[in-house]
């Protein structure tokens, strides 16, 4: 276990990439979306990482307003029958869902470790400010 960081921050890059947020080496993902539990190259503990919803909400925003769009245009222009619609959009819906999902997970667990974000805690506040 080494304590190497790298002096460039590349977390867009190590995040969409699936690895870990402080040595770019490690892997981040043990399954689809399962996260390892610590890195397998400098050892950093992935406990911190919580993406929450964060993943699934870009994906139906950006993968819902791509297959509506498509699908209306598609409409407009050509008026295809419903089941032409179902075979176009329906394969696309899982692209577009699917593909992104490990690489945003990636990308918002790589942001909150170089921005060190965490839940917000109460501090006492000092008698002398
Ligand atoms: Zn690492």
């Amino acid at each position: 276990m080494s304590d190497a960081v790298s002096p460039t921050p590349l977390p867009i890059v190590r995040g969409l990439g699936g690895r870990c947020p402080r040595c770019g080496e490690g892997r981040l993902f043990q399954g689809f979306l399962t996260l390892r539990a610590r890195c397998d190259h400098c050892g950093l503990d992935f406990a911190f990482a919580d993406a929450g919803d964060g993943p699934a909400v870009f994906v139906i925003l950006i993968g819902g307003f791509i297959v509506v769009f498509a699908a209306m245009v598609t409409e407009i222009l050509y008026q295809p029958p419903y089941w032409l619609h179902a075979a176009l959009w329906l394969p696309l819906i899982l692209i577009v869902t699917l593909a992104p999902l490990r690489p945003i997970k990636g990308l918002l667990i790589a942001l909150q470790y170089h921005h060190k974000a965490a839940e917000g805690r109460l501090v006492e506040r000092r008698s002398d400010d």
